[in-house]
């Protein structure tokens, strides 16, 4: 990955993190600078320390300040802790300066023995890095039922499929796989299939196929040398992505960056694992595996080469490993310190193993800053789901809901608890909880529903039920904009 950027500054904000993130850092710092890179180093703060002072967000002002003039941060992990902050300051870091995509890339290293050892492993998940259930927007539906919104957007997914696509092309890779769950979330995660197949066609040097994420999960640990980049949403590249780096020796040993139009922050996937911090004995390799990917996107390619090909020898020369790989009880784990002296002793050599890949610039992709990004030319409200918190069972609740309707424009379709039709009966077998989506239509399927006739049935419904929130049946291009309920005909 390489990516020079106009605005790329040779002044970077350095996050030294939380546990472990400060031994990390100051490895891939110190290799930095003995390789001659000359980068000016900002330290700022962010996570546990700055949750202490009372900063809810975990990420201070100074901080924010720093990002913005440099537009690239190196960074320790962050912890979450439970009790000061609400939100994880990471996710924040990534969603304040619009990082949408995650690169998680693994290969196989030389000296690091895993089950996979000699398959060739070598293949990179793209993760969707602001949206999706990360987006963070929950709520308690009732006192004993949680939401969580899982946001997908036509212009994110559009963002991180053509991120794949020309990450792709920089790296001179063959095949972008896509993992959804669009079989289950048709709207959400079909949106990012229906995006890749659409924008693939734009790239037909790439091969390009869509694998449903669970299955990719298996064939990750079955044949993972089939990948070559994946692209995903969310959550589901956070996950497949910590799968991916124990395929070659652990969260160690796997690198991250997060890319936007604006600002890059590279960190390692791992977090900041306190029950080793401050012992001297973690494996820095993900940190200075991150370091070597920022830069690349500054555009000291050379000095990417040289760190990496240090990195290569030492793992390849195997004269010193850390406990990850060795056990840290074993006797032979060297310390971060002593890994990171063998790694500065060897810049300038050349592994025997393994040969550097070759980077051409990465294009990071701009798309349009409309924040419309489908335009429909006809919309149409056929109904309404309105969710009730209820004690009732269905049997009454619906006949109740029935007469409140009567003499509206709009009638009761059916009831759904946590997404299976519950009313009219099926004669199924639902042990029901107290939130309940109630479908209501308009009794005439060619009009268009008007908001006061559903702000009237919504009065109607609260003089004796308690409505949660309300979500309009909307029509698009004479498409649905709303799926069916299990069990719904
Ligand atoms: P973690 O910190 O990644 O640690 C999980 C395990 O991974 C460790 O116990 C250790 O395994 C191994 N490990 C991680 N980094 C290692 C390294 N550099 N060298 C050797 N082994 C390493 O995950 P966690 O314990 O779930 O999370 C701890 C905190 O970090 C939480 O507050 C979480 O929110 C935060 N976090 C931050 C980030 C981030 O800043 N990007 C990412 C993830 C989590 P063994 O126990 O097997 O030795």
């Amino acid at each position: 990955m390489a990516a020079t950027q106009e605005n790329a500054s040779r002044t970077v904000t350095l996050i030294p993190g939380d546990g472990i993130g400060p031994e990390c850092i100051e490895s891939a710092r110190r290799i930095i600078d003995a390789a001659g890179v000359g980068l000016t180093w900002e330290v700022r703060h962010a996570g546990e320390s700055v949750f202490k002072q009372g900063i809810p967000s975990g990420v201070p002002q100074d901080t924010i300040d720093s990002i913005r003039r440099t537009r690239c941060v190196l960074k320790g992990p962050l912890g979450t802790p439970v009790g000061y902050g609400e939100k994880s300051a990471n996710v924040t870091l990534r969603k304040l300066f619009e990082t949408f995509g995650n690169i998680r890339p693994v290969r196989e290293l030389p000296g690091v023995k895993t089950p996979y050892s000699g398959r060739g492993i070598d293949l990179v998940v793209v993760r969707e890095n602001v949206e999706d259930l990360y987006a963070g927007i929950e709520h308690m539906q009732t006192p004993g039922v949680a939401q969580c919104l899982k946001l997908i957007s036509r212009k994110g997914c559009e963002k991180i499929v053509r991120l794949a696509f020309e990450l792709a092309r920089s790296e001179g890779r063959k095949s972008v796989a896509c993992a959804t769950k669009s079989n289950i979330m048709k709207l959400t995660e079909g949106l990012l299939k229906r995006t890749f197949e659409e924008i693939a066609k734009e790239y037909p040097d790439i091969q390009s196929w869509h694998v449903i994420v669970d299955n990719c999960a298996h064939q990750l640990v079955k044949k993972p040398e089939q990948f070559d980049v994946i692209v995903t949403t969310n959550m589901n590249g956070d996950i497949l992505s910590d799968l991916t780096s124990a395929l070659i020796g652990g969260l160690g040993f796997a690198p991250s960056a997060n890319l936007g139009n604006e600002v890059a922050i590279f960190e390692a996937v791992h977090g900041s694992a306190p029950k080793y911090a401050g012992k001297n004995v973690i494996n820095p390799t993900a940190v200075i595996g991150s370091a070597i990917m920022m830069l690349r996107y500054l555009g000291e390619l050379e000095a990417a080469r040289r760190i990496e090909n240090a990195l290569f020898v030492t793992l390849e020369e195997g004269k010193v490993k850390t406990g990850d790989v060795v056990g840290y009880d074993s006797g032979l784990a060297t310390t971060t310190t002593a890994f990171t002296d063998a790694i500065i002793s060897n810049l300038g050599r050349e592994p025997k193993t393994i040969a550097p890949r070759s980077y051409k610039q990465l294009n990071i992709p701009r798309v349009s800053a409309d924040p419309v990004s489908v335009r429909p030319q006809q919309r149409r409200v056929i109904g309404a789901d309105i969710f009730l918190e209820s004690g009732l069972l269905p049997d009454k609740l619906g006949p109740a809901l029935e007469t409140l309707a009567e003499g509206s424009s709009l009638k009761l379709k059916m009831i759904s608890n946590r997404g299976t039709q519950v009313y009219p009966d099926k004669g199924t077998l639902i042990d029901c909880v107290d939130h309940y989506r109630c479908r209501f239509v308009l009794r005439d399927a060619a009009a268009s529903l008007q908001d006061a006739d559903l702000l009237a049935l919504l009065g109607r419904l609260a003089s004796e039920h308690r409505w949660v929130h309300v979500e309009k049946l909307v029509e698009f291009d004479g498409q649905p904009g709303y799926t069916k309920a299990q069990g719904e005909d």
